[in-house]
């Protein structure tokens, strides 16, 4: 399995997000060229950027502040802040061009300066086609994943990709008693936001997914709910190597994989996402499965240990071929 973390060297934000960068070389091909084996898999994470804001008091919602700012001082993090970073992945899988998760999309590129929604000018800027996409894979209904979905006419902007979304999170999220009984504020904004995507967006053209199955060659999905009802992650596999794509089980690993027993405050089900947060952690730890994580710092592959009641996180050195 290649892994390549190209990234589109296209803009200050984008570096200042990965300053290590410079050193990788930033093709302009695509990273296309038929050259790869039936089973072989490549993979390019395309940085959407990243969001830095105050760190609130209920950021981490079983935390206090203090607690919260000592783990980012022991990752020689700023206190009081918090960066979030955003990592969509383009595979190349058995002759599917795949798109997982699509970032913020172009109102945020605007609202933001271009802090975030960096995905289709990075993707251009890497020389890969959006029209060339053949399948977007959708992890949740979160707007960091969905909105780049549309591009800034709202129109697709992947127009020749069938969408696949998970079929739990679909039922839930389309379901009109669901919607109603959403609370007022973020859950309700969810609701809406997911419906502008899929409804007035795309037409609901859309194909709804189940778990265990493989919906590319070598990529499967797997249920790995909490974060919202219909969460899931991924396991990329090429012969004998795997990584487990796990979206959002945890946010920053710096706060959520060294201590898995915090909430997220966008966990919706926060209980059964830290049960889901420790049983793929475990798991991955055990198999020594890589993680590659959606808000891992960029290219945000990395490898899992145990650590007393928690883990840590070793960012897989850089290597063009893995
Ligand atoms: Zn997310």
């Amino acid at each position: 399995m290649t892994l390549t973390r190209r990234h589109a060297l296209a803009s200050a934000v984008a570096l200042t997000a990965a300053p290590l960068l410079p050193a990788i070389p930033a093709k302009a091909a695509a990273p296309i060229a038929g050259k790869q084996n039936v089973g072989d898999a490549e993979v390019t994470v395309i940085s959407d950027g990243a969001s830095t804001f105050p760190l609130g008091d209920t950021f981490v919602l079983n935390a206090k502040k203090d607690e919260v700012n000592a783990a980012l001082e022991s990752a020689f993090r700023p206190r009081d802040k918090m960066t979030i970073q955003f990592g969509p992945l383009v595979i190349n899988t058995g002759g599917k061009l795949v798109v997982i998760d699509t970032g913020n999309g172009p109102g945020a590129f605007a609202s933001s300066k271009g802090a975030v929604g960096q995905f289709a000018t990075n993707m251009a800027a890497a020389g890969i086609d959006p029209k060339s996409i053949d399948m977007v894979v959708i992890s949740h209904f979160h707007g960091d994943h969905i909105n780049g979905l549309l591009n800034a006419d709202n129109q697709l902007a992947f127009p020749n990709a069938e969408v696949l979304v998970p079929a739990t999170e679909w039922k839930y999220f389309m379901d009109d008693g669901e919607m109603s009984r959403a609370p007022a504020g973020r859950m309700e904004g969810v609701f809406k936001n997911a419906r502008r995507v899929f409804e007035a967006g795309l037409k609901k053209k859309a194909t709804p997914y189940e778990w265990g199955k493989d919906v590319a060659p070598g990529l499967m999905t797997v249920e790995s709910i909490g974060h919202t009802p219909g969460h899931t992650s991924f396991v990329l596999s090429s012969g004998a190597d795997k990584v487990f794509i796990q979206s959002d089980v945890t946010n920053d690993p710096d706060l959520f994989a060294r201590h898995p027993g915090w909430h997220l405050m966008f966990d919706q089900d926060p209980a059964q996402a830290e049960k889901t947060r420790r049983k793929v952690y475990d798991m991955i730890a055990t198999d020594k499965m890589r993680v590659q994580g959606f808000h891992y710092p960029f290219p945000g592959l990395a490898n899992i240990e145990k650590d007393g009641t928690g883990y840590r996180w070793k960012p897989a050195p850089w290597n063009p071929s893995i």
